[in-house]
């Protein structure tokens, strides 16, 4: 059965083969000697192992140095692993039951060691012999001072293993599926050997132009797949790992660069070509306050962008409170001015309206007629809507996601705002595009900073703005970490801030919208703020999300118009909500809490002249991985500094705001660990297409080869 299985199986992979007239490497993984199709199955399944090529890619976690033998007298705590050779001395069995060991002795010509087994133990003993010459390897530990290992490698010593392996040892991730089949950690070695003895320079050809590899003194490609896998020391394993580190990094770089340059050179986009009444009145006479440095700076970045005859797709990244709408206003002002629509569109229903009524009141002396559609929009008013913005009415349409439905059409659509990107998927943005017959320029503005080596990597592809610097005259607020057995002094403190007049926010976590474990924490949390702020001296309002639209917006205005001292709520009021008067902002359970998201909460305090508090409440025991997140958070406003604090604590994976953590999984690199190769990477990637956008020199043939062949990969395995 397996082996017509087998036959048959191998004609057919032979004929896809060939008719892809590919590189070995593509070969699917059961063809390598050593595998066959039972083995073959679990490498797919367990680890995603379906060619030649990807079990060259499965990197070794460690490495096992057997070149050297250690002199038995000379080994110390120093060694984490040693390998001796010498003579068996004695056996001993001792002990009964689960203390049963089989203890041997092992003499070179330095001393003495001790090596011990608690399973196998007759195996081990009918096997071993006194007398003869052992080569032994293992973890070494002292007991007393004498060194041992316990379930060393044991082999015949012969002449030829006194001078050692060539290689460091391999030792790669396994599961223990395959382990039960045989493929253990080292057996995958065996079968990454036989396949590099099988490939050429011609398969692992050159990929970098030869310049690159000069400058930072890279090996050859095929000699850093050798020694990532067996290297011949510690320095080309170093070597190895450093040079195919840069060339996925470059790689990732190299092909967000080709989609940016090729949207830049083909991408039409309306021409913005005037500033206008409409931004100049307002600019004049209206604008609340002069724009900080950083405002003037992305504003002119998206004046040259728009004015420009291409389509702008740019990321603005501002911390919390940077003063992100103000230059989304202005520049929809811009497109009113060269006659076009706008529209802004936010993730929540809170959140819309508020944009909504800020814009409108900055607008309310001007010829500008904005409007507000989201779910909870009448279905006569829906009807009106769309009516005037299909005529050409309307100038600003500002909504939810409702603003993109196909019944949406506008006359003129120019410009597009996403405001708190990460709640916005890739496919509504999408849509957006289809809104006129050139896209609009698109604006997406971020809610939390995420660090630049994220942002490179996963927003390549856009145009790319930060706002580093906060309107002038903030405090920054004070933040502190409380624990539970606290919270009478907490709630006192903000009688205090009330009676000076000004408001609290107490939040709630709510980890799931399903779970009703935080809806019942969130009530009983309700009861007791309740309790300490009796009514009618103090009001309440409270926000979350089972309430409908309508109530959750009444107590929203409630707290805005200053009616309720205190909003109790959970995470809905988290993006963007702007209540200058709040000082004061109490997050419960904030172990609970990812870091950027307690960035998040902390901005809505700190948005007036007044001095604002952020008290991070949590029960009286946290983790540590907890404590240092509430460390960092009591340490420093800057949203920045914090999104890099996350992304070393959580790893890329887990951040929000990125959009596809596929574009962060790197084999190899590690985008916070390998920041300075991820920057080099980026800027000879940038720098190779500045000079040479379609990779048409000699010299850059090696990397337009290598495209050329990850295209056929992908269709390749998009056949199997
Ligand atoms: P975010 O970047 O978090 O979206 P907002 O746009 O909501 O920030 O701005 C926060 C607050 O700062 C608003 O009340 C806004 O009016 C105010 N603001 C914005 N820019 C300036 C400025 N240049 N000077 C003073 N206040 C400003
Ligand atoms: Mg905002």
């Amino acid at each position: 059965m397996i082996d017509s299985g087998f036959v048959k199986r191998n004609i057919f992979v032979k004929t896809i083969h060939i008719s892809l007239n590919s590189n070995i490497l593509e070969s699917p993984i059961e063809y390598l000697k050593g595998v066959g199709p039972l083995r073959g199955d679990m490498l797919k399944k367990e680890l995603n192992i379906f060619t030649f090529k990807d079990l060259l890619e499965l990197f070794p976690f460690r490495h096992l140095d057997k070149t050297k033998v250690d002199k038995i007298a000379l080994l110390t705590y120093k060694n984490d692993y040693a390998q001796v050779a010498g003579k068996l001395m004695q056996i001993d069995v001792t002990g009964t039951g689960r203390s049963k060991r089989l203890v041997a002795y092992l003499q070179d010509d330095t001393g003495e060691i001790e090596l011990t087994w608690f399973q196998g133990i007759n195996w081990m003993q009918k096997s071993l012999n006194v007398g003869q010459q052992y080569l032994v390897f293992g973890k070494l530990g002292f007991f007393m001072g004498k060194p041992q290992i316990v379930h060393p490698e044991v082999e015949t010593f012969t002449i030829e293993k006194s001078a050692g392996k060539k290689f460091l040892e391999p030792i790669y991730p396994s599961t223990e599926k395959l382990k039960a089949k045989g493929l253990t950690g080292r057996a995958i070695g065996k079968l990454t050997y036989t396949l590099l003895q099988m490939i050429t320079e011609k398969e692992i050809s050159e990929n970098l132009p030869s310049s690159t590899i000069k400058q930072f003194h890279f090996i050859s490609r095929y000699n850093a797949y050798h020694n990532i896998h067996f290297p011949t020391s510690d320095e080309m394993n170093t070597q190895a790992i450093r040079r195919l580190k840069f060339e996925e990094l470059f790689f990732a770089q190299l092909r967000l660069g080709l989609i940016r340059s090729a949207r830049h050179r083909f991408s039409k986009g309306w021409v913005f070509d005037k500033v206008g009444d409409f931004f100049n009145t307002f600019y004049n006479n209206y604008l609340p306050f002069e724009l900080t440095g950083a405002q003037k700076r992305v504003l002119k970045e998206i004046r040259k962008d728009t004015g420009s005859n291409r389509q702008m797709n740019r990321l603005l990244q501002g911390d919390v409170g940077s003063g992100k709408t103000i230059v989304a206003l202005l520049s929809m002002l811009i497109a009113a001015d060269n006659g076009f629509q706008s529209c802004m569109m936010a993730p929540t229903e809170i959140l819309a309206q508020q944009h909504f009524s800020s814009i409108s009141s900055l607008l309310k002396d001007m010829p500008v007629n904005v409007r507000l559609l989201t779910g909870s929009t009448s279905a006569k008013e829906k009807k009106r809507i769309i009516k005037e913005c299909e005529e050409g009415a309307i100038n600003i349409l500002i909504g939810t996601h409702a603003v993109i439905e196909d019944k949406v059409q506008f006359k003129n659509l120019g410009f597009a705002v996403v405001d708190e990107q990460h709640k916005f998927g890739v496919a509504q943005r999408a849509q957006l595009w289809k809104k006129n017959t050139t896209p609009p320029h698109i604006l997406v503005m971020t809610a939390t900073p995420i660090p630049r080596t994220l942002a490179l990597t996963a927003y390549g592809d856009l145009d790319y703005s930060v706002m580093d610097e906060l309107p002038p005259g903030r405090q920054p607020v004070v933040t502190v970490h409380r624990y539970e057995n606290t919270r009478p002094q907490v709630m006192d403190f903000i009688k205090d801030e009330i009676k000076k007049g000004r408001q609290a926010y107490i939040i709630y976590p709510l980890i799931e919208e399903s779970s009703k474990l935080d809806y019942e924490n969130l009530m009983k949390g309700y009861e007791e703020v309740k309790s300490f702020f009796p009514e009618p001296k103090y009001w309440i309002s409270m926000v979350h999300g089972r309430q409908t639209a309508d109530v959750k917006e009444t107590n929203m205005q409630r707290f805005v118009k200053a009616d309720t001292q205190i909003m109790v709520g959970t995470t809905v009021i988290e993006v963007g909500v702007n209540v200058p008067n709040a000082t004061v902002m109490v997050i419960e359970s904030a172990e609970k809490f990812g870091l950027s998201q307690l960035h998040q909460l902390r901005g809505r305090v700190g948005r007036g002249s007044e001095k604002s508090f952020c008290i991070l409440l949590t029960s009286n025991r946290i983790n540590n991985e907890a404590r240092e997140r509430l460390k960092t958070l009591c340490a420093t406003n800057d949203g920045f500094k914090i999104a890099e604090k996350d992304l070393e604590i959580r790893g890329p994976g887990d951040i929000s705001g990125t959009r596809q953590s596929g574009a962060l999984n790197f084999k190899l690199a590690n985008i916070v660990q390998d920041k300075v190769i991820l920057e080099t990477a980026r800027s000879i990637a940038t720098a190779i297409l500045e000079a040479d956008p379609e990779l048409n020199t000699a010299e850059n043939l090696p990397i337009k080869q290598h495209l050329q062949l990850k295209k056929n990969e992908t269709a390749w395995s998009k056949i199997s």
